[in-house]
């Protein structure tokens, strides 16, 4: 059929290169579209939360919330300071907490809240803590909990007894560096087996491990805290290792590795759980200098839920919760209150339901808890279809400094070009053939056009494989 160049066959022709090149000059459109949101191609759907607003019991009052974790039942358990406030008049410069004659936190501390209904199962934890900081809850219900002021690490089984510790390790009231003594620990994380991990903390930057009984097995990390550091660290990117508030735990059971929200550091350590030799390490720009707690789940390869706060350095970042894919060390999916008027403010600790359908995080004020519940599959799929991105759930991100650093950026802009240059290309020969029709010579006219037209189609679909190939 391509033996005969005849006026019909070339008005076809025309036809479908204008086509042609309106469908590429679509797709390219797109691209650079998307480009502008640079996360667009990693997002991933799987991890698309809404907001639940005004879930916890508006009856009860809460002081700066430390902490929030799931029970073995699914129960949320909130953590809190009651009238207790973590101010400059609450440490000396050795650390050790000043207004203890003020005695403990008369409240109950522990609130243990039903998910569903949101109200308050069971509360316990009165004129015991001080301030408190972490809390964990293992899969016996066995709850592990860090007080700064106390310089301890206790745990409690509430079934057995809510006011008389199971465990309590460092010495109260005292701070201290060494194999007895913590400086204002932050958070616990517990293997299957019952061994566990302690972040030491605020002062000593360190991470211990224990055996289920209480014995301590293996000790690592230093202290590069500004603040506190004594330690002469060489010029450049700090070494891991070193810990500037190793503030959160969490473990990744099936790679038997430890991760810490190196907190001042803006980055997340990973540690082997056997001998506590490094792993590997997760940061991103747009989480920006500072993380305050992390949290593991397996699902897509390994996910990190991150919260990040109000930073000091490298201007200004949105405070929101990441999931962070560790395969690929990028963004994948963001979660924050929908209303500005919610915002987080300074957020302090998160939990993640096991089956990842919800997420909770503390707040030390305003004094809340945020509930996100992970949208379900059909619901995702309805607002996909009617808008691909919500620029809510997704904010475009127009720091320049972040475009530049987002290796995926470059490449859609290299695609651009090149499609600008393609349909470009297909444009001016539609307008060539259209004012010279028969510019060719006669008899070479079947073998040329055919030629043209190879060249066309094999460019054409080599650029929208390669389109397809980066985004
Ligand atoms: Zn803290």
């Amino acid at each position: 059929m391509f033996t005969q160049w005849g006026p019909a066959y070339s008005r076809k022709m025309l036809i479908w290169l204008l086509l042609t090149c309106v469908i590429i000059g679509e797709q390219q459109f797109e691209t650079v579209a998307d480009s502008n949101t640079t996360e667009a191609h990693l997002w991933n759907s799987d991890h698309d939360y809404e907001y639940v607003p005004e879930w916890f019991p508006s009856n009860r009052t809460l002081g700066s919330v430390s902490a929030v974790a799931f029970d073995a039942s699914g129960n949320i358990v909130v953590f809190h300071r009651g009238s207790h406030v973590w101010d400059i008049n609450s440490f000396d410069q050795q650390n050790r907490y000043l207004p203890i004659s003020r005695g403990p936190i008369v409240e109950s501390t522990l609130l243990v809240v039903n998910n569903q209904t949101g109200t308050v199962i069971n509360e316990w934890g009165s004129n015991f803590f001080y301030m408190p900081h972490g809390l964990t809850i293992d899969r016996n219900d066995s709850y592990w909990i860090t007080d700064v002021a106390m310089h301890q690490v206790f745990k409690f089984n509430p079934t057995v007894s809510t006011t008389e510790p199971a465990l309590a390790l460092g010495r109260a009231f005292q701070p201290g560096s060494d194999i007895h003594s913590f400086c204002k620990p932050t958070s616990v994380a517990v293997l299957d087996n019952g061994d566990f991990f302690v972040a030491d903390g605020y002062c000593n930057g360190r991470i211990m491990k224990y055996s289920s009984d209480g014995r301590l097995v293996l000790s690592w990390g230093k202290n590069s805290f500004v603040l506190t550091i004594s330690y002469k660290l060489p010029k450049g990117p700090i070494p891991e290792n070193f810990f500037a508030i190793p503030h959160a735990l969490t473990y990744a059971a099936d790679k038997d590795i430890l991760c810490v929200a190196d907190r001042e550091q803006g980055r997340v350590q990973c540690f082997n759980a056997k001998d506590g030799t490094f792993h590997s390490m997760y940061s991103h720009p747009q989480i920006g200098s500072r993380i305050f707690s992390v949290k593991y789940s397996p699902m897509n390869g390994g996910v990190l839920y991150i919260i990040n706060g109000p930073q000091f350095t490298n201007g200004t970042r949105p405070i929101q919760g990441f999931i962070l894919s560790m395969q690929s060390n990028q963004i994948i999916a963001r979660f924050f209150p929908n209303n500005p008027q919610l915002a987080f403010s300074n957020p302090h600790e998160l939990a993640v339901s096991e089956n990842g359908n919800q997420i909770y995080v503390a707040e030390l004020s305003p004094t809340v808890v945020h509930k996100f519940k992970r949208k379900n599959v059909v619901q995702r799929f309805s607002q996909q279809s009617q808008s691909p991105l919500s620029s809510e759930m997704f904010p475009v991100a127009t720091d320049s400094k972040t475009m530049e650093e987002n290796p995926y950026t470059s490449t859609l802009m290299i695609v651009s070009i090149v499609g600008s240059l393609l349909t470009t290309s297909c444009l001016l020969f539609c307008v060539w053939r259209t004012i010279c029709p028969s510019s060719t010579v006669s008899g070479r006219r079947p073998r040329f056009s055919t030629a043209v037209e190879n060249i066309s189609l094999r460019n054409l679909n080599h650029s929208e494989q390669e389109l397809r190939e980066t985004v």
